[in-house]
């Protein structure tokens, strides 16, 4: 197994001290850090799956959210992580939606790192899916060195993640 990069990354998002974002690339890699770097080749042919990968493994799930009590809508899972008193730091008042809105975001927590290992997961099982493109070798190396043999013992945890079918 290729070690990964891990090199602290930039990001604007407010709760990046919580997530402390990483390079995914292979350890010693040429050229730029990246966080997806498996994601390059559907971000240009397939620009909205490749969203969705990040959104569903970063994210609670949206659906209900949106309405009057709703209060964050599709929020990071690892700003889940945080105590209702933290949350208020960040404007967010769990006390203002009804308890069990809080379960079911709560549920959905999930740290950073678990979140990238679903992403590169879901990845791969997009391209083992009838219709889907080709993968760059490059990507298809780093897919399958790291997620071929462990998607079927990992269904449960993806089920606890509730990612969403694309
Ligand atoms: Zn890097």
């Amino acid at each position: 197994m290729i070690d990964f990069c891990l090199k602290p990354l930039d990001s604007r998002s407010r709760f990046s001290l919580i997530a402390n974002h990483r390079c995914y690339r292979e350890k010693g890699h040429d050229g730029k850090c990246s966080e997806y770097p498996y994601l390059q080749d559907l971000e240009k042919t397939h620009k909205k799956v490749a969203q969705k990968i990040k959104r569903d493994s970063t994210n609670t799930t949206g659906a209900a959210w949106a309405s009057a009590d709703a209060g964050p809508n599709r929020i990071l899972r690892w700003a889940m992580l945080l105590s209702d008193e933290e949350l208020r730091g960040y404007e967010l008042d769990m006390s203002q939606l009804r308890p069990g809105i809080v379960a079911k975001l709560r549920e959905k927590a999930a740290p950073y790192e678990d979140c990238m290992q679903v992403a590169m997961k879901l990845t791969w099982l997009v391209y083992q899916m009838p219709d889907a493109p080709t993968p760059p070798d490059s990507i298809r190396r780093y897919l399958e060195t790291r997620c071929a043999t462990k998607v079927a013992q990992e269904k449960s945890r993806w089920a606890m993640l509730e990612v969403e079918p694309i």
